[in-house]
């Protein structure tokens, strides 16, 4: 491992990985990236791998258009394909969740993402599995779809190695070495890299790794369960990627199979927790929403981390009060779709002095003082 880089990258998750590529292709040479497990161990394999222009917010909304156009262009850029099928994204509204739903659509429309409104009769009739009942409308962008979030870390990987940056896998940054409000150092578990930048992007640590600096970085981590049915061909390979917005339930074909997620119950330790008992709630709203997924069987599951800040945005950029100190982090549950954009911003903002691709001031830590 190298003992001296210009930039420490912390993590080594679809984030941290993308912000590798980025600094590297702009120039910077010597860039050491340490992961304390496997490269994607974290959240970034652990997801449903969606990516979508359908967000809610004009904010997230202008972070996909930015990723859009490097995830496009992928394959061309990185001679590896993201895999990307564009099944369509879904949302589904109850009474209770319609008028949420129709402020959505309000900001979709205004920034032009290809969202069509649909009523109950029009949802039976492209997913004739939706029990419609007590639906009372949908929102459907067919532009959006799945990738494969491993082959777009592995080009990243490739990418930056190629450029001269370094990978460390089971290395595990433990500390911060500053000098007079200043970062000169990252401490890990192979020793100390003298670096005057390190870029935080350690997901959901990544409050613990602020707070060696002096920062409160306002994090939660959520708990996500997905689970993974047996072959299921009654739900047919055309079907969207359907989320029951009431209860951020949802569903979509993974292969010959269906996926299933929901859970947002605040995690107490960095290690996603398991529970399989929870197949009965993810059980509970299919039979409400699907029943047919009642024939399916559960064969696997797992279970992932959202880092999540409290108005749903990441936090970029640098923070006030020590010098050479990064964030990228907070990425909640868009994290993957938003990596591209993640590592171009903070590319921008370390070789370049600042943002150019897109407004950055509501993803700064200043936010919350
Ligand atoms: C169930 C579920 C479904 C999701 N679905 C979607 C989806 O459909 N679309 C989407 O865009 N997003 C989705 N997300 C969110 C997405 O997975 C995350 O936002 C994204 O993976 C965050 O990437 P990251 O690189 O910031 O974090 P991570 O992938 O968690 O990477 C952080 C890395 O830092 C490492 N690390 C931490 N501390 C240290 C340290 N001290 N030293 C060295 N290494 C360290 C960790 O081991 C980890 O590998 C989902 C999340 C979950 C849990």
């Amino acid at each position: 491992m190298r003992t001296t880089a210009d930039v420490v990258v912390i993590g080594g998750g679809i984030q941290g990985l993308s912000c590798l590529y980025h600094l590297a292709a702009k120039g910077i040479k010597n860039i050491s990236l340490v992961e304390l497990d496997m490269l994607g161990s974290g959240s970034s394999g652990r997801s449903a791998a969606m990516l979508m222009l359908s967000m809610k917010r004009e904010e997230t909304i202008a972070l996909s258009f930015v990723a859009w156009k490097e995830y496009m262009a992928f394959a061309g850029l990185f001679g590896e394909s993201t895999h990307f099928k564009p099944i369509g994204h879904l949302s589904v509204a109850t009474r209770a969740a319609e008028h949420e739903l129709r402020e959505e659509i309000a900001v979709q429309q205004k920034m032009n993402v290809p969202i069509e409104i649909l009523y109950p009769e029009d949802i039976k009739e492209l997913v004739p599995a939706v029990n419609t009942q007590d639906l009372v409308l949908g929102a459907l962008c067919r532009t959006d779809g799945v990738i494969e979030p491993h082959a777009v870390m592995q080009a990243y990987a490739r990418g930056a190695k190629e450029l001269g940056a370094e990978i460390n896998e089971r290395v595990q940054a433990t500390g911060i070495v500053l000098e007079k409000g200043r970062v000169v150092g990252v401490e890990t578990t192979a020793g100390t890299i003298s670096t005057p930048l390190v870029v935080n992007a350690t997901g959901a640590r990544a409050k613990e790794v602020g707070a060696w600096v002096g920062l409160n970085l306002p994090i939660s981590n959520y708990l996500r369960h997905i689970f993974i049915t047996d072959e299921f061909p009654a739900i047919p390979q055309n079907t969207p990627f359907v989320m029951d917005a009431e209860v951020e339930w949802y569903f979509r074909k993974e292969g010959e199979n269906v996926l299933m997620g929901m859970g947002r119950e605040e995690s107490t330790t960095y290690e996603p927790q398991f529970v399989p008992e929870f197949q009965e709630q993810v059980i509970e709203r299919a039979a409400l929403r699907a029943p047919i997924l009642l024939n399916a069987k559960i064969l696997r599951g797992w279970a992932g981390l959202r880092a999540l800040t409290p108005d749903d945005l990441p936090i970029l950029g640098y923070a006030p009060g020590v010098e050479g100190f990064v964030n990228c982090c907070g990425w909640g549950g868009h994290g993957v779709m938003h990596a591209p954009t993640g590592g171009i911003l903070t590319a921008e903002i370390v070789a370049d002095g600042k943002a150019t691709s897109m407004d950055v001031t509501p993803f700064r830590y200043e936010r919350f003082l």
